[in-house]
């Protein structure tokens, strides 16, 4: 059954122009895009969004930086589109991501890693909710 995952491609990789390149890998892996939309995060929304990782000691780097410039944010669907995309991305640290995934091709550091993705169901659902409302989704 088909499933909706959430996705961002990153300040870093819209700064480089890397967007199209990008959205075309995805639709290569299969990915359908319900809804998407180029916006600039403020810094609180930022760290609404990165709020599960408020403790962590990359925080205020993070969020300073996913607010930093531009952002693509979008709604993908597919079937097991979750953990599909999750594996099309690789790992969070480029040097760690296997050949070929798009964070292998374009991320820069571990930080500046050029995409998220919604690591389960439930952040996914939050996830959709923080960006795009119901109207957006049809
Ligand atoms: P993801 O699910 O692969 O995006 O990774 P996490 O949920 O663990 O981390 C969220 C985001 O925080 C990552 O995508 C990176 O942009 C950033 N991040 C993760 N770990 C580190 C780190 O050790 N240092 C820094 N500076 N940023 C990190």
């Amino acid at each position: 059954m088909a499933q909706r995952t959430f996705s961002i491609l990153k300040p870093d990789a819209v700064r480089a122009g890397q967007t199209a390149a990008i959205l075309a890998e995805l639709q290569k892996a299969g990915f359908t895009i319900v809804a998407i939309k180029k916006m600039v995060l403020s810094k609180p929304q930022a760290q609404g969004f990165y709020a599960v990782h408020a403790k962590r000691p990359f925080f205020d780097s993070l969020t300073t930086f996913m607010s930093s410039g531009s952002i693509v944010a979008m709604v993908l669907e597919k079937e097991n589109a979750i953990a599909d995309l999750r594996k099309a991305m690789g790992a969070t640290n480029p040097a760690d991501a296997e050949p070929g995934t798009i964070r292998k091709k374009f991320a820069r550091s571990i930080e500046e890693n050029a995409i998220h993705g919604s690591d389960g169901e439930e952040t996914a659902a939050f996830e959709i909710g923080y960006f795009f409302a119901g109207h957006e989704l049809i």
